[in-house]
């Protein structure tokens, strides 16, 4: 569970490291592609849109000169009419009207006009037009002049142009008359503004003759383009390409957004002039772009789909172990605070055991004590009746000893309780610093009768400065007897007598009592309360106990082992007191 929890802790950060990675990536590929793809597909658009243009100015170039050249020889074979000619030789005019129409309806052209050796109108299509003369206009003078058919581009008075093709008829080698055919181009101009395109064409000196756009009409090419005064096909076109470009739209003129193609007719030197817009490009271009983004909008969408589907699931996931934990939490709550009962409860169980085994050692005690202090109370009581005996009997000096005894008696209660009241004493209230050493001394003049009754062999080791410790002398000594004391019953059997008492000062002050005698029993009893192996009136077993408190409350602590040589070693061990610091105290 918490190794679970430490891996996912572990991979959150990492997954939405790598979902924003994701994301920026599908993003930096998405505009690279839309780049790439709308530099290639401008590219292909553009293409297209150039051959596209090409073609169309071909077709209309082919358009008109394909009519210029089908209606260019109608005049020639009207030249050679019989019927014309003899209408003209007679002056009979009445049908001839009635056939130009015929004719024209046939070969399809914009209208014919037949004109007499004075250049007056004598049959047309028009009739209207019929007695109007024409003897000074070009189609007239340079068809009586040209043995072939001439080409005439005639400005109306209404502003207008009319082309025309006009021959001369003859009788013999006379001339007699003109026919003129009207070559309709304005049809071409309507069809190509219908279409919605930009074309003009211009004559051998540039001029514009032919346009899809009125206003560019019979004027230089380069004024046509120049005039803004109204809105125009390319200027419509231009605006498209301007919104676009958000740039002035004649500066593309000769640029690339719009495409001017010129090219040749191949009739008189006119040549024609061919714009077209790549707005159509753009909105191509932008079709697909609108196509690609969109797709990718998706892609993305999809993917943050995913991917919060993801969080969700994670989310609940987390969720979930959030309440596990919080229950798990629960439970070990609960656990901590029947721990805690428990351990209540234990502590009051081990208060009233340790007030129970305080009672039971009171108890122990108080029967030691009292087994201790019958027996010389008995004794003392069969002495006293042995002396008031003695005394009856008038033996006083017998009565002496056994008075004697009863002082020894006294004396060894004395001991028990004194050995009890220090016990009972608490320690710490008046320590002050000691010297070990004289402690050591003043313990060893007490003990000396003792030591000099059992014929002790005694080796001391003692450093020449005082070892100083923080005490109370009269305890220390009282640890000491009772070490001395020991030694001195466990080697009680013994003939030859050994002690040996060393004192250091490191660290700690050291003082060891090494004797050789049997050596300890049980180590791990020694300093219990009311542990010993002595007879009953020789030990009540509080000795170590006591002097191991005594040690203990002075901040040290007292050990025993077994000599490897035979016999025990005691050792106080003391914290030293630096005089120094002492004195700075
Ligand atoms: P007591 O001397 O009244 O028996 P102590 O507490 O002084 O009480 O000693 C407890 C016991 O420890 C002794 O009865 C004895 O068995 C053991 N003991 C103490 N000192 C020595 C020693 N120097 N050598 C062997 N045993 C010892």
């Amino acid at each position: 569970m918490a190794q679970q929890t430490g891996e996912l802790v572990e991979f959150r950060p990492r997954t939405s490291l790598v979902a924003r990675l994701v994301v920026v990536v599908v993003i930096a590929i998405t505009v690279l592609l839309i780049w790439i793809s709308n530099l290639y597909l401008t590219e292909r658009f553009t293409q297209e849109t150039r051959s596209r243009a090409e073609l169309r100015m071909a077709l209309y170039a082919g358009n008109i000169s394909s009519e210029l050249q089908r209606t260019s020889v109608v005049p020639l074979l009207l030249s050679r009419d019989p019927t014309l000619i003899s209408a003209l030789n007679s002056g009979d005019y009445a049908a001839t009207s009635q056939r130009l129409i015929s004719i024209r309806d046939e070969i399809d052209v914009a209208g014919l006009m037949l004109l007499d050796g004075d250049g007056r109108t004598v049959a047309a299509t028009d009739r209207r037009a019929i007695g109007t003369h024409h003897r000074n206009l070009a189609y007239y003078v340079e068809a009586l002049r040209s043995d072939g058919t001439v080409f005439t581009t005639q400005k109306q008075e209404s502003g207008g142009l009319v082309f025309s093709h006009s021959r001369r008829l003859q009788s013999g080698n006379q001339g007699i008359g003109v026919i003129v055919v009207e070559v309709d181009l304005a049809r071409l101009e309507q069809q190509w503004a219908f279409a919605g395109e930009a074309i003009m064409v211009t004559d051998s000196e540039g001029i514009v003759i032919l346009s899809s756009e009125p206003k560019w009409r019979y004027q230089p090419i380069d004024q046509a383009l120049a005039d803004t005064t109204a809105p125009s096909a390319i200027e419509r076109a231009l605006q498209a390409t301007a919104d676009w470009l958000q740039t002035p739209a004649e500066a593309f003129l000769q640029g690339s957004a719009i495409l001017r193609l010129d090219g040749k007719i191949g009739f008189q030197g006119w040549r024609l002039t061919y714009f077209t817009t790549f707005a159509n490009v753009r909105e191509r271009v932008n079709g697909v772009l609108a196509l690609e983004i969109m797709g990718f909008a998706i892609l993305v969408a999809l993917v943050f789909y995913i991917l919060s589907r993801r969080a969700v699931q994670q989310s609940n996931l987390f969720q979930r172990e959030s309440i596990e934990l919080r229950a798990l939490n629960e439970r070990l709550q609960q656990e901590i605070e029947e721990r805690e009962k428990v351990e209540r409860h234990l502590e009051v169980a081990e208060q009233s055991l340790a007030q129970s085994s305080k009672l039971a050692a009171l108890g122990e005690m108080s029967a030691a004590v009292s087994h201790e202090l019958n027996q010389p109370l008995a004794a003392m009581k069969t002495y006293l009746a042995g002396a008031r005996l003695l005394l009856q009997r008038h033996r006083p000096d017998e009565a002496l000893s056994s008075f004697q005894r009863i002082d020894d008696l006294i004396g060894r209660m004395a001991a028990i309780t004194r050995q009890l009241k220090s016990y009972a004493r608490k320690g710490g209230d008046d320590l002050v610093p000691v010297d070990l050493r004289e402690a050591l001394n003043a313990a060893m003049a007490m003990m000396e009768p003792q030591l000099n009754q059992m014929e002790v062999r005694i080796t001391q080791s003692i450093p020449r400065e005082p070892v100083i410790v923080r005490g109370d002398q009269l305890r220390l000594e009282q640890v000491i007897v009772n070490l001395l004391r020991n030694a001195l019953d466990a080697m009680k059997t013994l003939k030859e007598r050994q002690l040996d008492i060393l004192m250091s000062a490191g660290e700690m002050a050291k003082l060891s009592v090494r004797d050789n005698g049997s050596g300890i029993d049980d180590l791990d009893q020694l300093f219990e309360p009311f542990y010993t192996t002595k007879k009953p009136g020789d030990g009540v077993g509080l000795g170590l106990a006591i002097s191991s408190g005594i040690v203990t409350d002075l901040g040290g602590r007292l050990i025993a082992r077994n000599s490897s040589t035979g016999g025990a070693v005691f050792e106080i061990q003391l914290p030293i007191v630096n005089e120094q610091t002492e004195a700075a105290e």
